[in-house]
């Protein structure tokens, strides 16, 4: 490999860059309850527009008191999160939000043998042990998607500044997010 980095060092990479895209403050600090997230993820979702997640009809009634869309081409009815990996899940988007927050702190900082387990996280979120680790795979697949999937781009909006003589993916990369992590108090 050209860089010179191990596949954990270079997944780690990932995982500086998202952790320090995280909110001033972070997660709570911005979103105080699952009705922000929902609108947030709304924001970051249909950016180029609303559509059906269904058919792709761009033709879609307003949200409903029972807070759903309807697409009038296939009376489809759907909610912000519907289709994607956080089906059903508007009333816990909050968790989701502070989960992944989480995932991203600790995976920040890992060192290759060390891994999240169910159990610590079902103790640091207050859940049953096997939606722990749903959430846990669910997330962790999702924020390895570039800048983070849906969710890393709905609380990783934070700008960063890599200087631009330092060759992104190498080892003055991996140092730079290392420090600017310790800086913010991360590490
Ligand atoms: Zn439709």
């Amino acid at each position: 490999m050209q860089s010179g980095l191990s596949a954990h060092d270079i997944e780690r990479i990932h995982w500086m860059t998202l952790a320090l895209r995280l909110p001033e403050g972070g997660v709570m600090a911005k979103f105080q309850d699952s009705d922000s997230c929902v609108g947030h993820f709304e924001t970051v979702r249909w950016q180029f527009g609303l559509y059906c997640p269904r058919c792709k009809a761009r033709d879609i009634a307003p949200k409903s008191s029972r807070k759903t869309y309807r697409c009038r081409k296939c009376a489809y009815h759907f909610s912000a999160t519907a289709g994607t990996f956080a089906h059903g899940a508007n009333r816990n988007l909050l968790t989701y939000f502070l989960a992944a927050e989480d995932i991203i702190k600790q995976k920040a900082r890992m060192s290759s043998f060390e891994s999240i387990t169910g159990h610590e996280f079902k103790d640091q979120h207050g859940l049953a042990y096997m939606t722990a680790r749903r959430l846990l795979k669910l997330l962790t697949e999702e924020l390895l998607l570039e800048d983070g999937g849906l969710i890393g781009r709905c609380i990783c909006a934070k700008e960063i500044n890599v200087p631009p003589d330092i060759e992104l993916g190498g080892h003055d990369h991996f140092h730079w997010l290392f420090e600017a992590l310790q800086a913010r108090g991360i590490r």
